[in-house]
């Protein structure tokens, strides 16, 4: 069974083509820049490819993948009747979907109806739905919801202290988000540990350009840093995060702009970038860190106080803890990053192997031998839980 997983952005599309008996990987790619020109970075096993292809729509960039698949010099199918599925990434399922699900009529009406909550992440998704549906139709598609896998935290971690008719009348809650990296990082670190799933206590830190933290207590996540946007929670490459909402109005009046341009600012210019002023990369903040740049120093210092201080909190929120466990791109290779976090939770009794910490890249356990709580890192894999659900839920 040959899955292709979407990931449509704004004017991105990301896809993955797996074949799910083997769960092997066929190929990956990448449309960029849609509706401006058009580029596509096509990476086959025989093949690299990259090429200018007008993208005016998501429509024509759908096609534009459909036709890198099969094509002659650089694809991997014959046709597209090889394609039996197809699964697609949705940021926001708000208090609807709990788990993934077949695309009918009515759930794409759902998925519409999320637009309200996730105005800058729905959209695209269901644009991206919508060309697979007319380029394909016939194809089954399955979502794959961001926030699914929190659907399990409780009352007391979702409901913000605010007037409760806010919750009731428009679902002001905290949501969540990254739930498939969550889960698959957290069941791979189960066994890692040699636990049950159902048994183990684990706080998962996905630290990419967005980053979350989430307490996975017995397989179930109990709670997580990201809220009723991505914008809540960890310092991130360019989001806030935890600010005093107060803060808000304060800029609207002290520089005249309004709260939608605030907002862009908390999102687009904030974060390590808003502080240090060289990057949003963890690459350029340690090299301008290392030559003595003490606004890149601060940004690093922030991020990981912050992802440290979500770890206890959550220790606390399962009250126990067998394994911290290190994720996408910074999780997996800033050796720096994982030190420093890590270097704040001696008293939980995680104790790091420097040396072993020192690699990037791979799924491994360094910690010192004996130390109470493991130290792991990683390597997340969402297009493979996606395709693993399209394929679930195609069964169910
Ligand atoms: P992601 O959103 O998971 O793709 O992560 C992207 C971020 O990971 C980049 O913006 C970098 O900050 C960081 N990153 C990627 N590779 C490295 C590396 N080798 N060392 C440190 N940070 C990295």
């Amino acid at each position: 069974m040959n899955v292709l997983v979407i990931n449509c952005g704004s004017s991105s599309l990301k896809y993955q083509l797996l074949d799910m008996n083997s769960e092997k990987l066929l190929v990956k790619g990448l449309c960029e820049r849609i509706g401006i020109d058009g580029f596509l970075k096509h990476s086959a096993p025989s093949k690299n490819y990259e090429a200018n292809v007008p993208m005016p729509d998501h429509e024509a960039a759908v096609k534009v993948v459909m036709d890198a698949l099969i094509d002659k010099d650089h694809g991997v199918l014959t046709s597209m009747s090889e394609i039996h599925a197809i699964g697609h990434r949705v940021v926001h399922g708000g208090e609807r979907f709990s788990d993934s699900v077949v695309i009918t009529d009515e759930v794409e009406q759902a998925i519409e109806d999320c637009c309200d909550i996730a105005p800058l992440h729905n959209p695209p998704n269901l644009i991206g739905i919508r060309a697979c549906k007319k380029i394909m139709p016939g194809v089954p598609q399955v979502g794959v919801f961001d926030t699914a896998f929190h659907a399990t935290m409780p009352e007391k971690a979702y409901l913000y202290a605010i007037p409760y008719e806010l919750y009731e009348k428009y679902k002001i809650r905290k949501y969540g988000f990254h739930g498939t990296s969550h889960k698959y990082v957290s069941t791979l670190a189960a066994e890692m540990l040699g636990k049950p799933y159902d048994q183990a206590k684990v706080v998962t830190c996905h630290l990419g350009n967005g980053a979350s933290v989430c307490a996975v207590d017995k397989g179930r996540s109990i709670d997580t840093s990201m809220g009723f946007t991505p914008l809540e929670g960890l310092a991130m490459g360019t989001r806030s995060g935890d600010i005093d909402p107060a803060v808000i109005p304060f800029v609207m009046q002290k520089e005249d702009m309004t709260a939608q341009q605030v907002l862009d600012v908390l999102n687009k210019k904030s974060g390590m970038m808003g502080i240090s002023c060289v990057s949003s990369d963890f690459r350029d903040l340690a090299t301008a860190a290392e030559q003595g740049n003490k606004r890149a120093e601060a940004s690093l210092e922030v991020f990981c106080y912050r992802v440290a201080q979500y770890v206890g909190s959550y220790a606390a929120s399962m009250n126990g803890l067998d394994a911290v466990v290190f994720t996408a791109g910074i999780g997996e290779n800033d050796s720096y990053v994982r030190e420093k976090v890590c270097s704040y939770l001696g008293f939980l009794g995680l104790e790091i192997d420097t040396e072993k910490n020192k690699q990037r890249g791979q799924a491994m356990d360094f910690s010192k031998p004996d130390a109470k709580v493991r130290a792991l890192a990683i390597p997340t894999n969402e297009e493979l839980v996606i395709a693993r659900d399209t394929k679930m839920a195609l069964k169910g």
